[in-house]
């Protein structure tokens, strides 16, 4: 359904994003998992043919955004990070205009109840969009994306600024959406992701750090994993402590053992990290059934999606492995120098309007 190919974009020197590629089949509700100024929105501008890219090819249902922009964009229903509301519109007056401007064929009167029955917003249809929550003015905008039944929506932040109940309710919204349309939708929060999308794409300073299911993401990280021990050793004593460390210390692939507290008397636990490459569990009940030592508990305690999304985005280092090949992701540190850069974006962040191409018909009311 959309194709993503070495899409990458510079705003003046600032590479924005950097040289990334992916696929999202028909159906599909894919997540963009990143901190502030991954790119997120850099690429939902593209994906959408809001702003133009700098090197890269975008297909969306076969068709070139750059190349074939109004086919294309035909296909789009797009919610920007800001929604393209005019506030002084009343909501009736607003998506009608957006019916007219995307020169949608359905039956307007049906089509236009639809969707407002789908987004709850049928009791507001004749107040004048400022006067409604935030909660109520993100639905409007919504809406406006769903105008023409596009097959493919992306949703920029969509919860962002909303509370518990509105979120909840924009989560299930979004579910029941991804349905009948491929979804993409951008979050910096974890959760958010975790509960509305089948695949994530965490995205960091313009890259794609991982790309997976929440579990394929969670379980590749190869280079650290971790478990806890129980062993009751033969005298009940601290020298059985530290005989057993010593013991595991010896095995090959274990990185770092550590005993912690007594949990029952004479019995302790014992945090082991491995090279994760090497299963240790076998070895591991052969040295303490050699020396009569019992097991009590073996505890795996792999990473989590958001441990390594803080890893990820704290800058180090991790191995990802995927099935059949290996992708080792390096992250760099942020440093002080790229919070200067930031700054230094900020300034510039007025180039934008100019980047826009001609064609901004469904793009979601530029204005
Ligand atoms: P996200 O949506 O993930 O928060 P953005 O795509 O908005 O990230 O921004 C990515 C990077 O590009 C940031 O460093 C941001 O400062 C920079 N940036 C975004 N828009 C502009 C612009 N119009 N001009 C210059 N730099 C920009
Ligand atoms: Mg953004």
């Amino acid at each position: 359904m959309i194709e993503v190919k070495n899409l990458t974009k510079m705003y003046g020197e600032k590479l924005a994003v950097n040289d990334i590629s992916f696929t999202v089949e028909k159906g599909e509700i894919l997540g963009f998992l990143g901190p502030n100024g991954a790119g997120k929105s850099t690429t939902m501008n593209m994906l959408t043919g809001y702003i133009s890219s700098t090197s890269g090819q975008i297909l969306i249902n076969g068709k070139d955004i750059f190349e074939n922009p109004k086919e294309a964009k035909a296909n789009i229903g797009y919610l920007p990070e800001i929604p393209p509301l005019y506030l002084d519109m009343t909501v009736d007056a607003y998506l009608n205009f957006m019916f007219d401007l995307k020169k949608c064929k359905l039956p307007r009167r049906a089509h236009l109840d639809d969707v407002c029955g789908l987004c709850k917003i049928s009791d507001v249809r004749k107040r004048v969009i400022k006067n409604l929550s935030k909660g109520y003015k993100q639905r409007v905008g919504l809406a406006q994306a769903l105008i023409n039944n596009p097959p493919v929506l992306i949703l920029d932040e969509p919860t962002v600024g909303l509370d518990p109940n509105q979120i909840i309710e924009i989560r299930t919204l979004i579910k029941k959406l991804g349905k009948k349309h491929t979804v993409i939708l951008s979050s910096h929060i974890l959760p958010e992701i975790q509960a509305v999308c089948d695949r994530i794409i965490i995205i960091n300073k313009g890259t794609v750090a991982a790309d997976g299911t929440a579990d394929e993401i969670a379980k590749n990280i190869t280079n650290e994993h971790k478990m806890t021990m129980r062993i009751e050793g033969e005298t009940h004593t601290a020298s059985d402590k530290e005989k057993i460390t010593e013991a595991i210390r010896s095995i090959e692939g274990v990185k770092y053992v550590r005993a912690d507290m007594e949990r029952e008397k004479g019995i302790y636990d014992y945090d082991i990290e491995t090279d994760g490459k090497t299963d240790v569990r076998r070895e591991l009940n052969k040295i303490c059934s050699k020396n009569g030592w019992n097991i009590m508990m073996l505890q795996l305690s792999d990473l989590t999606l958001e441990d390594i999304f803080l890893k990820i985005t704290m800058g180090e280092q991790i191995g990802l492995e995927k099935k059949g090949k290996k992708s080792k992701v390096r992250i760099n540190l942020v440093t002080e120098g790229n919070a200067e850069a930031e700054a230094a974006d900020e300034k510039s962040a007025e180039e934008a309007p100019a980047e826009k191409t001609e064609d901004t018909e469904n793009a979601g009311g530029d204005k």
